[in-house]
């Protein structure tokens, strides 16, 4: 007898007769021989409502208050599952967050799982009862109610999956399954048959709407097959697992976040321990950044850009206002008429030029790009809002992703990763499932599961190009001509609207990317630094971003060693930064120490 997991969103329990039409959904599988756990969301609207009351009443309402009342959204619809399946002829039982045992930290409003203790499910379901489990909350140790922030419950039920060794977690929502992108916004995005775990948890930070992207993390971590899946019609969803789609796509999915807030800090000492400081701020506001743009410095000094979420930004501002003058920094900007397009994909790995199509296809719509972030698998632009609309469905043409791919092992490998890379995984070889022993004192604490060393890169700056559609896509079209793998691609644009685009490339390439760059200063009168001697260290497993004291862990680590870090990039799968290729191997060291499994 397998166990399942349904989850149903607001829309799939928005009235009784769609909460009727979901109690016979987990009918169904009980007749199929399996055990149900269902997990509900509030209501319909229910939460925004309950929200929108609130700030009726005042702007900043209580945290510690605002759970408690977002919680009672979800208590109504398990009552009323439990109701419509005793009336469908089928025991069951509705428990809160409380009652299931899922313990919190106490970070009201985005509370993260310590915890599930599944004895009172366990009884229950030996004894034929349909399990329905609220979405979206839980306690903290004081008995406080915790809610884990919007789309939670996604987040509870990988979850509940996970303690519970569930076969499966079927997540019914009110579109059907994953899309390449928001079909609201392209029309012809297409529907994925399966998407890796890894490719899910980019796009889901990256703003693509299906999942709660912490839900991912859980789901890789514990080895969670999920399946998203349209509540209204019985058609197959999107399978989230270990494998992608197809191998022999550059992407993919591309994604539009629309509530980005760009910060920018001017004149910051290039000294080991500066950034660190300047995002342990941040850190420890619990403000998760997203694009980190830190150009290599000239002059001593350099700028660092990063992006937050918009909900966070007044919090930001204010964090860092504080910080410039401590740090002794110049001053701060600020834009919140920003966007972020991301591009996602296993496929770019083995590729070549895929950043150059990307920025090529923003370019033909006269999309300027404020700033790059890459990690391994996610090409990210930041461009300005009003543009957003058009360069999604810019970048979603360029690359096909509303046509079907060729599946198949072998991409049209160019190389790959450098085969000099050396990895120091100290969880290889451990399946998804055991991590669960590894972490079972704080489910929700971050996984790393790799800090990688890259002795065979070479890193390129271009400094003070004119920053106007068109350039990215120019400098990375001669670049590609040569069929060179770039990675790590930052840009940021620094003073008098002069850009900065630093990237790194395999070393052996230099001498060939030299001349490239000096042809690339003549047109555009820049100037090019190159540096044969740097190490890229990758810190890689899961939710690196958003938990917000990984980075500015791994910058305490290198500065506590006098290591001076030129480039930093971050995802939620990985951190990389660069630093001087004699302080590569230390570093890696210092960094498994730091981050080894029994001190997560
Ligand atoms: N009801 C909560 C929300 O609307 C949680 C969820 O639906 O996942 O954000
Ligand atoms: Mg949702």
């Amino acid at each position: 007898m397998s166990l399942i997991v349904q989850k149903f969103g607001g829309t799939s329990v928005a009235n009784t007769e769609r909460i009727l039409a979901a109690a016979r959904r987990a009918i169904l599988e009980t007749r199929a021989g399996n055990k149900v756990v269902m997990v509900v969301s509030a209501m319909g609207k229910q939460t925004d409502h309950l929200i929108s009351l609130a700030k009726e009443l005042t702007e900043r309402p209580n945290a510690r208050e605002m759970d408690m009342l977002l919680s009672t959204g979800e208590q109504v619809t398990i009552a009323l599952m439990a109701i419509a399946l005793e009336k469908l002829g089928h025991e069951a039982v509705s428990f809160t967050g409380a009652q299931i045992g899922i313990k919190t930290d106490k970070t009201y409003n985005k509370a993260r799982i310590r915890s599930i203790s599944t004895d009172r499910m366990v009884k229950a379901l030996d004894a034929g009862k349909i399990v329905i489990a609220a979405g979206f909350q839980g306690v903290d140790d004081d008995f406080n109610i915790t809610t884990l922030g919007r789309g939670g419950s996604d987040t509870t039920a990988v979850a509940l999956a996970a303690a519970l060794k569930a076969e499966r977690c079927d997540i019914y929502t009110d579109v059907d399954g994953v899309y390449t992108t928001d079909p609201r916004v392209v029309p012809d995005a297409r529907k994925l048959n399966r998407i890796s775990y890894d490719e899910m948890l980019e796009l889901a930070s990256m703003g693509a709407g299906v999942m709660h992207s912490r839900s991912i993390e859980f789901a890789k971590k514990f080895g969670v097959l999920v399946h998203v899946r349209s509540s209204f019609t019985e058609n197959p969803g999107t399978v989230i697992g270990p494998e992608p789609e197809s191998r022999l796509a550059a992407a993919c999915g591309a994604a539009l976040a629309t509530n980005e807030t760009r910060l920018t800090v001017f004149g910051v000492p290039d000294q080991p321990g500066v950034a660190m400081r300047l995002f342990s701020k941040l850190a420890e506001a619990k403000i998760p950044i997203d694009m980190i743009a830190q150009n290599s410095s000239r002059d001593g000094r350099t700028d660092v850009s990063f992006t937050v979420q918009s909900d966070d930004a007044a919090k930001a501002r204010e964090v860092m206002e504080a910080t410039v003058a401590e740090i002794g920094a110049e001053r701060l900007g600020f834009d919140d008429a920003v966007a972020k397009v991301s591009l996602v994909g296993l496929g770019m790995t083995k590729q070549s030029g895929v950043a150059q199509r990307m920025f090529h296809a923003l370019y033909e719509r006269g999309v300027n790009i404020q700033m790059i972030a890459t990690s391994d698998i996610k090409i990210s632009a930041l461009i300005s809002r009003d543009d957003g609309v058009k360069a999604l469905r810019a970048v979603h043409e360029a690359f096909k992703l509303n046509e079907e791919p060729a599946t198949g092992e072998e991409a049209d490998s160019n190389g790959g990763a450098s085969a000099n890379a050396t990895s120091d995984s100290f969880l290889e070889g451990v399946s998804p499932r055991l991590l669960s022993h590894i972490t079972s004192a704080e489910m929700e604490e971050v996984v790393v599961e790799a800090v990688d060393l890259d002795e065979d890169q070479a890193r390129v700056t271009l400094y003070n190009l004119p920053d106007r559609p068109g350039l990215a896509a120019d400098v990375f079209d001669k670049i590609a001509e040569g069929r060179v793998i770039v990675d790590m691609i930052v840009q940021s644009v620094g003073r008098e609207q002069l850009a900065n685009i630093t990237f790194t490339i395999p070393r052996a390439e230099l001498e060939a990317v030299k001349s490239v760059s000096d042809g690339i200063c003549d047109a555009y009168g820049c100037c090019a630094e190159f540096d044969g001697r740097v190490a890229k260290l990758t810190v890689r497993g899961s939710g690196l971003r958003s938990h917000t004291g990984l980075a500015s862990r791994m910058f305490m680590t290198l500065s506590e060693s006098n290591v001076n870090v030129s480039v930093i990039s971050l995802s939620e799968r990985c951190a990389g930064v660069l630093v001087d290729e004699a302080h590569g191997k230390t570093s890696q060291k210092r960094l498994v120490e730091e981050f080894s499994a029994n001190r997560i």
